[in-house]
């Protein structure tokens, strides 16, 4: 039987651009044609098939579950239904007819009979199949691109929020940081403020910590202030505080006391020591260049009473005052000297 509408459509086809008339006639004989209306299902995904198809005319179009918005046409030349038919598992996809098509059906079992007389089909096969993998590599790679760059913006973003976070943090520690600094320090000359002071001093002692305790206070300050000025008076404040600080150790804290009036807690020092300590950080003032307009060297003195736990005071108070009774001595056997309290 002739079939020369068929054969002429087929040999249209590229995939037949090698097969004469005789050959195609062979292959025609082991399908058959079909003229299927628009919008007409050829098959579901996941249906069971093993017919293949040739569109001869027309177009359909190809839509999957996984990506239902993504609909591929395919038009003359175009095979339809292979991955099915070689693997032997369900569809892979809905194919449906956008317009009239001419298609040429092939059952997987007439389909293998005629490759087994022309291998040359297999070939065309694979040439279709290829192209069909190059465009779906193609659109895998556009996919992959995609998500490249949504992870570079990804990236991004994080970096953005960890360096706002860690900006965040560094403010929130300054807050921290002022705030302590603010309840433990005097913002005047910066070392330990009365609470500071009388919080380490209970401590050491609450722990029965061996220690020594200077009282500081400057000789004339208040003819200091009224000679030079209240402003002069601070700055020489600021500079008695960050001399005598500079004499101390780890474990050593000064404190403004009040007023001209410093403390000093040297924890785990005994009386002979703390003694040295106070001798040298009176020299230090009197020998320091304040630089104070109009105040020349040796002008800016201390005197300094010094009493030791648990030699001479069993807590607080008694410590206190057996170094201000000593400091007061200082004041009275003629100032700018160092006094030890009589126990
Ligand atoms: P003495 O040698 O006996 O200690 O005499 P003094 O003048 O140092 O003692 P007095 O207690 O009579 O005067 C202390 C002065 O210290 C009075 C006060 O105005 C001044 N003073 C207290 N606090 C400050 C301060 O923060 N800044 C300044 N500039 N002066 C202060
Ligand atoms: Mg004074
Ligand atoms: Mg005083």
């Amino acid at each position: 039987m002739s079939h020369p509408n068929v054969v002429e459509s087929l040999s249209a086809l590229e995939l037949f651009a090698d097969f004469d008339s005789e050959r195609l006639e062979r292959l025609v004989e082991r399908g058959q044609s079909c003229q299927v209306d628009s919008n007409v299902v050829l098959f579901h995904e996941g249906d069971e098939g093993d017919i293949l198809y040739l569109i001869l005319d027309g177009h359909v179009s190809v839509v999957t579950r996984q990506d239902p918005d993504k609909v591929y046409t395919l038009g003359a030349g175009d095979v339809i239904g292979e991955i099915a038919l070689l693997d032997g598992l369900p569809r892979t996809a809905t194919v449906k007819t956008n317009v009239a098509c001419q298609l040429f059906r092939l059952s997987r079992e007439n389909l293998e009979a005629f490759l087994e007389v022309e291998p040359a089909f297999a070939f065309g096969l694979m040439k279709v199949m290829n192209k069909k993998i190059r465009a779906s590599l193609g659109r895998e790679r556009q996919l992959n691109a995609s998500l490249k760059s949504a992870n570079q913006e990804l990236e991004r973003l994080n970096l953005t929020l960890e360096s706002l976070v860690e900006k965040k943090t560094e403010q929130l520690r300054k807050a921290i940081e002022d705030l302590r600094s603010m309840v433990e320090r005097d913002p005047l000359t910066g070392v330990y403020n009365r609470r500071k002071f009388d919080e380490l001093l209970e401590n050491l002692i609450a722990q029965q910590n061996r220690m020594s305790l200077i009282m500081l206070d400057v000789d004339h300050f208040k003819r200091l202030n009224d000679t030079h000025g209240h402003q002069a008076g601070d700055r020489v404040l600021m500079q008695v505080a960050a001399v005598s600080e500079e004499v101390l150790a780890d474990n050593q804290y000064l404190a403004r006391y009040g007023g001209e009036e410093f403390g000093i807690i040297l924890e785990g020092v005994e009386l002979d020591k703390a003694l040295e300590i106070a001798e040298s950080i009176r020299n230090s003032i009197q020998s320091h260049h304040f630089s104070v307009r109009d105040i020349p060297p040796g002008h800016v003195c201390a005197s300094l009473g010094v009493a030791t736990f648990p030699g001479q005071a069993q807590d607080v108070p008694s410590l206190i005052e057996a170094a201000d009774k000593a400091l007061y001595r200082a004041k009275e056997n003629g100032r700018n000297r160092v006094e030890v309290a009589e126990v």
